[in-house]
């Protein structure tokens, strides 16, 4: 934990009245839960203080934590400080009137490769910005408080972002702050049907996933998912991307892949993950990044679809051939 960087954000906080809070576009758990988690901690913490979430695109999957609020106008940029959670790059940030803020803070757990912010606090080994907003409050208990709200926020990240405590990101620490966040009264029944439950439609889009994985010579899995199926099975496309983790264990397909056809008629969302094995190499050559295990990246035609297939078959080829213990 860096304390240094933790007391410079709180610091720097308690200078402003305004503060709005960022997130990266097509939010997950982790991007949702951190922000309204530190939102409602600096709100419990400090009631005079305006804090806004100010972000242009939603989740549907994860609307059960509750809305935000509506825009604000320039004025109000003009004299906040901006926190953006969770987003590597500028690029990614939902909402690009962040730059009209005064002062701007990074905080994030994804490879650390730009330093947007006036202040920047990264730690790339956390397993989630939940877990970094939680250690956050941790280290400034005397000065935060926190409640059941909260603590549910920023457990929804935890849970999602370390795909329920299973990746290689989870460490001690991690599962502490898991046990600090429960002790506040999170009620995991109730989260976990709204994070686990699936509408019928998503259970028969599930069958036809698995009878169209295919596999590579090396072993990688991958699906493409075009407009005519999510429309067979009535799926919106932020369900449809869903299909990644249907191929999540599969014994000796160390990467898999799925090809989301966009809302835009020009981009195919691409999904990776993988265990033991490093994908976000691959990512950033198709206009993507993220982490060791689970990147993100776009392509723009079936032929790109085809030349990344063949890379993430060449990576994993290699792995293969020089690394032992895999499975
Ligand atoms: P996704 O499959 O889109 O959920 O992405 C997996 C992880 O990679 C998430 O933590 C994303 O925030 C991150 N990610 C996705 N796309 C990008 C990108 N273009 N640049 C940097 N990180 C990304």
């Amino acid at each position: 934990m860096n304390t240094l960087a933790a007391r410079a954000v709180l610091d720097t906080i308690k200078k402003y009245d305004h503060i709005i809070i960022f997130r990266h576009f097509r939010p997950d758990g982790d991007a949702i839960g951190s922000t309204k988690g530190l939102k409602r901690i600096l709100e419990l913490s400090f009631p005079e203080k305006e804090i806004v979430l100010q972000n242009c695109d939603f989740s549907d999957y994860l609307a059960f934590l509750g809305p935000e609020e509506e825009a604000r106008d320039d004025a109000f940029y003009a004299e906040a400080l901006g926190i953006v959670i969770d987003t590597a790059t500028a690029a990614r940030i939902s909402n690009q009137r962040f730059s009209l803020c005064k002062e701007l803070i990074k905080i994030d757990h994804h490879i650390d490769v730009e330093a947007y912010g006036d202040l920047n606090w990264v730690e790339e080994e956390r397993s989630s910005s939940c877990e970094l907003i939680a250690a956050f409050y941790d280290a400034m208990r005397d000065e935060l408080k926190i409640d059941t709200e909260a603590a549910t926020y920023l457990y929804t990240g935890l849970v999602t972002d370390s795909g329920r405590f299973r990746f290689r990101s989870v460490s001690g620490d991690t599962m502490r702050l898991a046990g600090m966040l429960l002790d506040q009264g999170v009620n995991t029944d109730v989260l976990y049907a709204h994070l686990y439950m699936k509408d019928f439609e998503e259970f028969k889009f599930q069958g036809y996933v698995l009878n169209h994985i295919n596999l590579t010579e090396n072993g990688v899995a991958y699906v493409y998912i075009d407009r005519a199926t999510m429309a067979e099975y009535g799926l919106s496309f932020e369900q449809a991307c869903a299909c990644v983790s249907y191929m999540d264990s599969i014994k000796n397909s160390l990467i898999w892949l799925a090809f989301i056809d966009a809302d835009n008629a020009e981009d195919i969302r691409v999904r990776l993950r993988s265990r033991f094995v490093t994908v976000n190499g691959i990512a950033e050559k198709y206009e993507g990044g993220g982490h060791a295990c689970a990147s993100g990246a776009t392509v723009h035609s079936t032929a790109q679809m085809k030349e990344l297939i063949d890379e993430a078959d060449r990576v994993l080829g290699e792995y293969k051939r020089t690394n032992e213990g895999w499975l």
